[in-house]
């Protein structure tokens, strides 16, 4: 069984800290929901875990199945099972879908490796069959011209191909219509099991009503402030998270 440590994590963007001791343990078959008002450090968190080189850690430490990745470079990151949804939200013009993910695919291959391309194509459409993704799909060009659903379509794919450890999820409020909504927790649902563990970042309660998690937890100026079951999530519903904000007010802030 896989586990991603996060051991009081401290994490600064030039000289202004933003995640101040942030300790949480994911193990592989579970899913975690982080939430929190905007501006928590929540992307930070999962951007500092993936290894975006504007982040300075500062204090702590994030293992991989006990071996710290602190010292490691985004890829290296990615190719030890890290998967950060998100990583390339930009167009490329010109590439299809089957070539990036084929690209994506080999670079996490060890070196003098090379893709077999029929078994890649096997793989790719029978993920696809798996994802209920139509075939056509892949000949578009990366996130051209895409819909917020095709675009996390793409995303889930990427995800179900490079069959990471551990996937962590920012789900922005924005971009996240119906459709959208329902291909995340479609393919995240389609996902889990016992060889992944996704971290689901999300300021709505409404996802989690698709994608149950098994640990809900409540993230404030940098760190983790409760914890609990998916009951956590109805109540920050229905209660706001006004509370949070007064409760745990940093002092002297
Ligand atoms: P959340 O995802 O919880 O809304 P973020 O991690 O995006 O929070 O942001 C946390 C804090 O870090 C905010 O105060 C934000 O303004 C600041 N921040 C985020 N990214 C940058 C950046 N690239 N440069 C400077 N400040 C940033
Ligand atoms: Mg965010």
């Amino acid at each position: 069984m896989a586990s991603l440590v996060i051991q009081d994590l401290h994490a600064s963007i030039g000289d202004k800290p933003i995640v101040k001791g942030l300790s949480l343990t994911i193990n592989s078959g579970e899913v975690h929901a982080i939430m929190g008002p905007n501006g928590t450090g929540k992307s930070t968190l999962a951007k500092v875990i993936a290894g975006h080189p504007d982040y300075t850690v500062t204090g702590g430490n994030v293992l991989l199945d006990g071996k710290s990745v602190l010292e490691q470079e985004a890829d290296e990151r990615a190719r030890a099972g890290l998967f950060l949804a998100f990583q390339y939200p930009s167009e490329i013009p010109g590439v299809s879908i089957a070539n990036f993910l084929r690209a994506a695919v080999q670079a996490r291959m060890a070196e003098g490796e090379e893709i077999d391309a029929t078994a890649y194509y096997k793989r790719l459409y029978s993920k696809m069959d798996m994802l209920k993704i139509d075939r056509k799909f892949t000949s578009r060009a990366v996130n051209e011209g895409f819909s917020g659903g095709e675009k996390k379509r793409c995303e889930i794919l990427q995800m179900a191909m490079l069959e990471p450890k551990f996937a962590l999820m920012d789900e922005t409020d924005s971009g996240l219509d119906i459709d959208a909504l329902r291909i995340v927790s479609d393919g995240v649902n389609t996902l889990r099991g016992p060889g992944l563990g996704v971290l689901l970042i999300t300021h709505y309660q409404r996802l989690l009503n698709h994608i149950v998690p098994d640990f809900v937890h409540v993230m404030y100026d940098g760190r983790i402030v409760k914890s609990g079951d998916k009951s956590l999530a109805l109540e920050l519903e229905s209660k706001g998270y006004d509370w949070v904000r007064k409760e745990f007010a940093p002092a002297a802030a």
